[in-house]
């Protein structure tokens, strides 16, 4: 898909980003683009990637990130439509994505949260969080804007607390916060990532009705980042997971004990992922880690 009225710096990031050298090829893109009618992906310049909803009664926001995030992603928005924002919804309750929200409260956006990461926030605020205006419950719920259907999906533990996926049924489209990251291995040591959780959220995740996803976190090269991420990466990031976790048994065939299987793991099918030579280690140790003293965070109705 084109890429559409992109803001000033996203242009100029863009395009040279396809000339310019490698070095620079690796810094985190700026972009707005469309990836389906009325949604659009958004690239901060940071590493972090928002999503927003454009409907004739309003702007719907997913991911806020972090004040100055947030400032970028409203100023975008305008280059777009007239339309003012209405909701901003918060994945989770980390401080370095639910940062911001008070970027949107200002222009008169309610910010939505799910209750586990609203209680968590409330009892651990961070300097940019502000007390969400709307909490919810559950596993589901539904918004609607517009005309345009907005789910809400809470698959229970994976990672961090109150963890929501976001779907736009009309245009098959959909949020997805650290539970995918296309071309990237585990963030160092997964925290606060439930492996096994994790792994059957991945299921649950591709059996959400959408084809085109805009991932919190995405290292897929510049022409293929600003259209987002797909199904095929929510696959590979289990793939890479139970790949992992297998390399690791294979491991304790011939390796003395745990540390030489962490020292010696290889996954050279994924080599070109980023962070595979500074993170490969700390993810063997926490898949294994997991394994063997169990995982964490655990919850006894899990
Ligand atoms: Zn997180």
């Amino acid at each position: 898909m084109a890429i559409s009225n992109t803001h000033g710096v996203a242009a100029a990031a863009l395009f040279a980003l396809g000339a310019i050298a490698p070095a620079l090829a690796e810094a985190p893109l700026s972009y707005t683009n469309e990836i389906a009618l009325g949604v659009y992906s958004f690239g901060g310049g940071n590493g972090y990637h928002s999503m927003f909803l454009v409907t004739d009664d309003g702007v719907a926001v997913f991911e806020t990130v972090n004040t100055a995030h947030a400032s970028e992603l409203l100023t975008a928005i305008k280059e777009v439509t007239d339309q003012p924002v209405k909701y901003a919804f918060h994945s989770h309750n980390h401080w370095d994505h639910s940062g911001g929200g008070k970027v949107f409260q200002d222009v008169g956006a309610e910010t939505v949260m799910h209750s586990d990461a609203a209680a968590w926030l409330a009892a651990h605020p961070g300097q940019e969080t502000s007390p969400p205006d709307e909490i919810w419950d559950g596993n589901e719920k539904t918004y609607k804007l517009g005309g345009k259907t907005i789910e809400l999906h809470h698959l229970g533990l994976n990672h961090g607390l109150g963890m929501t996926v976001f779907v736009l049924p009309d245009s098959k489209t959909a949020y997805i916060a650290d539970l995918v990251t296309p071309n990237r291995v585990m963030f160092t040591i997964a925290p606060d990532f439930n492996i096994r959780e994790w792994e059957r959220s991945l299921d649950e995740i591709m059996e959400l009705n959408f084809d085109v996803a805009v991932c919190s976190h995405n290292e897929l090269p510049p022409a293929e980042v600003v259209k987002g991420c797909t199904k095929e990466h929510v696959q590979a990031s289990g793939q890479y997971i139970e790949d992992l976790r297998a390399a690791i048994f294979k491991g304790f065939e011939t390796e003395a004990g745990p540390e030489e299987v962490v020292a010696n793991i290889s996954l050279p099918q994924y080599a070109h992922w980023g962070h595979y030579d500074d993170w490969l280690q700390m993810n063997a140790w926490r898949v294994m880690l997991d394994l063997w003293m169990g995982p964490y965070p655990w919850y006894p109705q899990n």
